[in-house]
């Protein structure tokens, strides 16, 4: 499992995996924490979508907290720019270009790319 800051970023500086082990655990568990707290947004979508962002925005707390990335599938179920919960179709426009993905958030018109794979 203390593996997985390189399979999510790959960008990261293979030094700040030297922490305590302890760390690690508390890593887990946060991120554990922010895909649940994803998943809550998802089924309170139709119904509570103010409610979908406030998870969102406790997931980023708790990553922000634990030094833990937003996993990337989840990364674009939330904006960028006003950290929104997305769902595509309903407020967000989702379209291929090329080698990317382009979001486009309708809560705040504003755009986002990501690599398509
Ligand atoms: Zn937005």
């Amino acid at each position: 499992m203390g593996k997985w800051e390189i399979a999510y970023d790959p960008g990261s500086n293979p030094g700040r995996r030297m922490k305590m082990r302890k760390k690690d655990w508390l890593q887990d568990m946060a991120r554990q924490r922010i895909e649940r707290l994803f998943e809550l947004a998802d089924q309170e979508f139709d119904k509570h979508p103010d409610r979908s962002n406030r998870y969102v925005h406790l997931a980023r707390k708790i990553g922000m907290r634990h030094n833990v990335k937003i996993p990337k599938g989840l990364k674009r179920r939330m904006c960028r720019h006003c950290y929104s919960y997305l769902m595509p179709g309903n407020n967000a426009r989702v379209r291929l270009r090329g080698t990317h993905v382009a979001i486009t958030c309708l809560v705040c018109e504003k755009q986002m790319r990501y690599p398509y794979d």
